[in-house]
């Protein structure tokens, strides 16, 4: 196999993990559907188990068609090695688990994804592992949050849903200073955007439920490491706690991750045009992009991203309840969560993907109530252009249509909301 960051990025998604002539030459690896392997002897069995004979045993320690994947996405990312998960929250939990012990503290950035902070703040609460959330868009808040027990740095950037981006360069700093390892959640960029790994970060870790997969069609994880001294740790502790992979789902991964490239930046230049089209609508109050320049972090995203991505967070003057009618009126655009995947999805994190966090959270993370969240599809511009339009314009309709302190009293109407503050 190539040596990571040997290829380009295109090349290394179509061909990273397969060498035909190890399956008989087959150009797609094949789905090992099989929980056992035979030995060829007690004695080999043996020397299986001892460690001094790596082949295979038993598909919870090592599958053919997982291992093909974890060998694609660790020469994408340029680590080491990596380890495949059942879910993108596996991936989380387990690379936490290998590095974490009873009195720890972690420091992670918010906005994160709401499972994230639930499991970091709760989950592992319990087993006296304690956190402090910072804001990611603050280069300092990191270093000013290290305490002695400080043992893990965490965090996601462009974060979701508010696309904050976390200076990696400055993360890498102190994780060094400290002498503790950082693991960045790199799901919103991924492999083809963005290689923290490279900029000196210690794990990543993968939703590849998103873009790697990128068809909506599987659940599903990476932890991929920058040395093999972590790797192992991690590999041991995915074992135990049971959170690898099923060879089934790594070869619909591997059929999707083939053309990463290909899908990440037709995606991209949808999303830039689109982000520069909201940007200049009255009916948009303000659009979060990377690619933007209005982004407060324009010159970041250009320093540690190959570029901006196709996730756009915006808010429109109605608030929540334009919001509401803008969901419920786009046709073409899915109303769900999730991201990545060749469809344009949209979705209201308030009220969805971040409803666990609370109304105090969530205004310390920016998630404003009117804010919403677009993942940008393979789809032709226009079409995705056009269904905007028409949803925005029922928007412009439907507030124009709702009662105002100039309409009929009914504000003695509990139930009504006057939308005094459109
Ligand atoms: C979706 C997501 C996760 C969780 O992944 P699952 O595959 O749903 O378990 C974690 N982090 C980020 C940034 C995500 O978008």
């Amino acid at each position: 196999m190539t040596k990571p960051g040997q290829q380009g990025p295109h090349t290394a998604a179509i061909h990273g993990g397969i060498d035909p002539a190890e399956h008989r030459g087959a150009v797609s690896v094949p789905i090992y559907q099989t929980s056992t392997f035979a030995f060829p002897s007690a004695e080999e069995g043996a020397a299986r188990f001892g460690g001094s004979s790596h082949g295979l045993i038993y598909s919870r320690l090592g599958n053919p068609t997982v291992q093909a994947l974890e060998e694609c996405v660790a020469e994408l990312e340029e680590g080491a090695g990596a380890v495949a998960t059942a879910t993108g929250m596996a991936a989380v939990s387990t690379a936490l688990l290998a590095l974490l012990r009873q009195g720890d503290h972690v420091i992670a950035t918010q906005p994160i994804y709401g499972a994230s902070r639930k499991l970091i703040q709760k989950a592992f609460a319990r087993f006296g592992i304690t956190s402090t959330f910072v804001r990611a868009a603050d280069p300092a808040a990191i270093r000013s949050a290290l305490r002695p027990e400080t043992r893990l740095i965490f965090v996601e950037t462009p974060a979701n849903p508010t696309l904050d981006l976390v200076d990696l360069d400055a993360a890498v700093e102190v994780a060094r200073f400290a002498g503790i390892p950082l693991v960045v959640d790199n799901t919103f960029a991924g492999p083809h955007l963005q290689r923290p790994l490279a900029m000196g970060a210690d794990l990543v870790v993968h939703s590849m439920t998103k873009s790697l997969n990128g068809h909506s069609d599987v659940i599903a994880g990476m932890i991929v490491a920058r040395q093999t001294s972590m790797l192992e740790s991690v590999r041991h502790t995915a074992i135990s706690f049971g959170t690898t992979m099923d060879p089934h789902q790594a070869w619909l991964v591997l059929r999707g991750i083939r053309t990463l490239g290909m899908r990440v930046e037709r995606a991209q230049e949808n999303a830039i045009k689109l982000a520069q089209w909201l940007e200049d609508l009255s009916s948009v109050a303000w659009v979060r992009f990377p690619g933007l320049r209005s982004h407060p972090q324009y010159d970041l995203a250009k320093r540690q991203m190959s570029g901006p991505g196709s996730m756009i967070a915006f808010e429109l003057p109605g608030g929540v309840d334009a919001g509401r009618i803008l969901m419920n009126n786009v046709r073409l655009i899915t109303l769900a969560v999730s991201l990545g995947g060749v469809e344009s999805l949209i979705e209201h994190p308030a009220s969805m993907t971040h409803a666990a966090v609370t109304a105090q959270e969530q205004r310390e993370e920016g998630i404003t109530p009117g804010l919403v969240r677009l993942s940008v599809g393979c789809e032709d511009l226009d079409d995705i252009r056009a269904d905007l339009a028409q949803a925005l314009a029922a928007v412009e309709d439907a507030t124009f249509a709702l009662p105002t302190t100039a309409s009929p009293p009914i504000e003695e109407n509990a139930h009504i909301d006057p939308h005094s503050s459109r």
